[in-house]
């Protein structure tokens, strides 16, 4: 029975790279008929912010990736939020001593200090508290059995290290990448228990995919250095047998494949990532921001779903059951994806062109109403939509695209001006426009009539006289169907506006 959690450590804007890793396992756990679980992972409480959890529920929400067991749902394997949890970690940690698998360390972070940088003058590229330098610290590896107590007993702040083994190969088959061998030479004694009793990520991390009888864990590239730390805690809990799998998703980079994405990257790509309520606006991660963007969900889920795998055909639109359907661990690529700002964009046109008009009927009207302080009947809002919506790339872009609606155009494009208005262009102009004056009901149909009856009558051709008549009602000399606009505007109004660009 397949069980994969998506383990979000809530300390800000949740970054693209997470939905990604939340969608791949969500994924995972439907293809195989298993269980996607949400498992908040707030052990660093200096480092986890208020309202980042509901931050981060609600984006799996509006994608439509919706955890069975989680800190709301429930469930057999809870709590799901490890502050709740508190009390389930030191057990083991305790078993890791008593076996001689981790030590309790009193170094103080002066004394920490200090060992990096003793080590940074005789040249070590990579200071840590390893094999070797643990021998020369304060820890229960060095100091007497008494001394220990003694300490421990007086209330010294210690944290509990694991106790890398020496001169080790370890190894691990990893779904994407293969196997991978690690030699613990470079590994570091990490911290298990920091000093206010809490786990660290790892410990926690592996005790609660142990106790969640998770079996894959599908995490981003950046875990990939830790994996092989969680192998040997795995080993050392006794728990090698019912090891996970581990599938580490390729790095997300930027668009010209030179590192990784960053909300600069984003930035310079004129791409409007703002994570409007999120706090930190300044961090250089990429927050998911793009629901506030205008991006609509099975965008965002069909084009996440491209950064790491493929199906192998030419498809590229894809329903979020299609992917379930479609997907497959063995088409996740090794290699690092590129993200492209322009494909986003062009997988949300598809989705506004195939979604109904009226779903963004609600939408509108409160745009118009917020932005621009216009009042906007449904009836009207539609035709905008159905007008605007083989151009637009975001929804916002139906109301000020569409205020043109409703605002005379206060300026004209000179470019048009000079270049096609003639010296009967008014007397034409005025011509169509008493045509407009005298017909009761002008739609889209009755409008082409009129425009070509006003063409035979002053002789023009339809390029002389489209532009000038669009710069009467628009400002602009190009952008959507013409008599469409004259239908929403009404006989009545269009006329009206051609006749006081002329005068
Ligand atoms: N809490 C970790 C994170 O924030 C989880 C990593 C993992 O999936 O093991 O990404």
């Amino acid at each position: 029975n397949v069980r994969v959690r998506f383990a979000p450590s809530p300390t800000g804007g949740l970054h693209i790279g997470g939905v990604r890793t939340a969608l791949f396992n969500y994924l995972f756990a439907k293809k195989h008929n298993g269980t996607f679980i949400l498992r908040i992972e707030d052990t660093d409480q200096t480092r986890s912010v208020e309202g980042a959890e509901e931050y981060i529920k609600n984006t799996l929400d509006w994608c439509g990736i919706n955890p069975e067991e989680g800190p709301d749902q429930g469930g057999e394997y809870g709590p799901y939020r490890q502050s709740d949890r508190k009390n389930i970690y030191k057990q083991y940690a305790e078993k890791l001593i008593a076996d001689g698998n981790a030590y309790y360390a009193f170094d103080t972070p002066e004394e920490l200090e200090a060992m990096r940088e003793r080590l940074k003058e005789s040249r070590v590229v990579n200071p840590q508290y390893d094999t070797v330098t643990r021998t020369t610290m304060k820890n229960s590896l060095t100091l007497s059995e008494e001394e220990v107590k003694r300490r421990i007993d007086n209330g010294d702040p210690y944290v509990i290290r694991i106790k890398i083994p020496k001169k080790e190969e370890v190894r691990l088959n990893d779904m994407v990448r293969g196997w991978v061998m690690v030699h613990t030479e470079v590994l570091d004694d990490k911290v298990l228990m920091k000093s206010d009793g809490m786990p660290t990520y790892h410990l926690a991390n592996i005790v609660d995919d142990h106790l969640m009888k998770i079996t894959h864990v599908i995490r981003g590239e950046e875990w990939l250095p830790s994996a092989p730390l969680h192998v040997l805690l795995y080993q050392f809990l006794g728990w090698e047998d019912e090891m996970p799998q581990f599938a580490h998703l390729p790095l997300i980079l930027k668009p010209d494949g030179n590192g990784k994405l960053s909300k600069r990257a984003a930035d310079k790509a004129g791409f409007p990532i703002f994570p409007l309520n999120w706090k930190d606006p300044g961090s250089n991660e990429v927050s998911v921001g793009f629901k506030e963007t205008g991006f609509l969900p099975e965008a965002m889920v069909n084009f996440l779903a491209f950064l790491g795998w493929n199906p192998g055909t030419e498809q590229e639109i894809f329903s979020l059951e299609e992917l379930v359907k479609e997907f497959s661990d063995q088409r996740i690529n090794k290699a690092g994806t590129k993200f492209d700002f322009d494909k986003a964009k062009w997988f949300n046109q598809q989705y506004i062109k195939a979604r109904p008009s009226e779903d963004f009927v609600s939408g509108l009207i409160e745009d118009l109403k917020t932005k621009h302080d216009i009042s906007c009947d449904a009836d009207t809002a539609i035709k905008i939509i159905d007008l605007l919506k083989e151009r637009v790339t975001f929804q916002s872009e139906f109301a000020a695209n569409g205020l043109v609606i409703f605002q005379a155009p206060s300026s004209f494009d000179e470019k048009v001006l000079k270049k096609k208005w003639k010296e009967d262009t008014p007397e034409a102009l005025r011509l169509f426009a008493e045509k407009l004056q005298h017909q009761d009901e002008v739609d889209a149909e009755a409008a082409k009539s009129l425009f070509w009856e006003t063409l035979e009558a002053s002789d023009y051709k339809p390029g002389q006289f489209m532009q000038p008549l669009r710069l009467t009602l628009t400002g602009e000399g190009s952008g959507p169907d013409l008599m469409a606009i004259i239908e929403i505007l009404g006989g009545e109004k269009a006329a009206e506006r051609i006749l006081s660009s002329i005068s």
